[in-house]
């Protein structure tokens, strides 16, 4: 594999790209948004420049990364000529079915299509297109340049070929890939989400504020972050959506969204992409605890 197209420029989306550009491969950023993709750029060099003062890359590694990257705002364009195609569009089922059915109509036959998806059912993205069998889950963590997994959901029809050669590409990127197969949130987040959605109660029914519930995680539990400052991270719309798709999927109550997360996403609260959430991220992106009805 050399060129790979990866469609969704947002969180997700540009930590993939820079990470298969370090690693020399062509990448072909695409999103619908011309400014998503200008902020995904500026988010890689961003991340790129951090690396360098750290000593971890040179500079010319850095532009040689750069220059690995190309941007597209029209799918057609970007994915013509790629072996894989990940795509990272926003969590939302109807918005990944329409792209990977006019993937399957645009790309080469050979060509695999991955889902960075965090919930959604790969063997439904599958079903969508006329290669079920080259259709897999390619869910990279959050921030995607630092965190060494990948899981890799194998979906009904997935073939073997297939899951080896996202396998053996995930390693050559630094990745450590884990297989699992396709139900409702995979493994990472049918664990995690329920945690975040606990935490999100927590507050709601008054236990502890947002710093104490966080504190109480990370001194207790030896969690590198709490889960209130997790789910900031993640993006609440996007915590949401994965609760709503396991509990739809499952029909079972324990994983209905706490009524809190509801309002504010509704609120247009998302975490660190909207400024706030749990947590202020106005001021350089430090999380400094908001004050509202939740806090003391
Ligand atoms: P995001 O909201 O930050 O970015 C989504 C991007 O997709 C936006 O820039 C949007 O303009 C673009 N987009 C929407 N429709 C499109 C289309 N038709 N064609 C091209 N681009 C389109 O979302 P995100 O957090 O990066 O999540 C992307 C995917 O990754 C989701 O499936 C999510 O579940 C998954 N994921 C997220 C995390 C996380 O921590 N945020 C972790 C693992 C996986």
């Amino acid at each position: 594999m050399n060129t790979i197209a990866v469609i969704g420029a947002g969180t997700m989306g540009n930590g993939i790209a820079h990470v298969f550009a370090q690693n020399g491969f062509q990448v072909h950023l695409i999103d619908v948004s011309k400014e998503a993709l200008d902020k995904g750029l500026a988010t890689i060099a961003k991340n790129l420049d951090r690396m360098v003062a750290k000593e971890k890359i040179t500079i010319s590694d850095k532009e040689n990364t750069l220059a690995n990257i190309n941007s597209f705002t029209e799918l057609k364009a970007g994915v013509s000529k790629v072996d894989l195609a990940i795509e990272a569009a926003t969590e939302n089922v109807t918005i990944k079915l329409k792209i990977f059915k006019e993937l399957d109509d645009v790309c080469d036959t050979n060509t695999i299509l991955a889902s960075n998806t965090s919930s959604i059912s790969i063997t439904q993205i599958a079903a969508a297109t006329s290669r079920p069998k080259k259709v897999i889950g390619m869910h990279f963590m959050n921030p995607v340049p630092i965190m060494k997994l990948v899981e890799i959901i194998r979906g009904y029809s997935t073939s073997n070929e297939t899951t080896t050669a996202i396998m053996e590409l995930s390693k050559k990127l630094g990745k450590s890939p884990t297989e699992v197969n396709d139900y409702p949130g995979f493994v990472a987040n049918r664990i995690l989400m329920p945690m975040i959605n606990e935490a999100i109660e927590t507050l709601h029914h008054g236990v502890a504020g947002v710093e104490e519930i966080d504190t109480v995680m990370k001194l207790g539990m030896a969690h590198p972050m709490g889960p209130l400052q997790l789910a900031d991270f993640i993006g609440l719309d996007v915590c949401l959506s994965i609760l709503n798709v396991m509990h739809d999927g499952f029909k079972n109550p324990k994983y209905a969204p706490s009524p809190l997360l509801v309002n504010m996403v509704m609120a247009g609260k998302k975490g660190v992409k909207s400024g706030e959430g749990f947590y202020d991220y106005s001021v350089n992106r430090k999380a400094e605890v908001v004050s509202n009805q939740f806090t003391k």
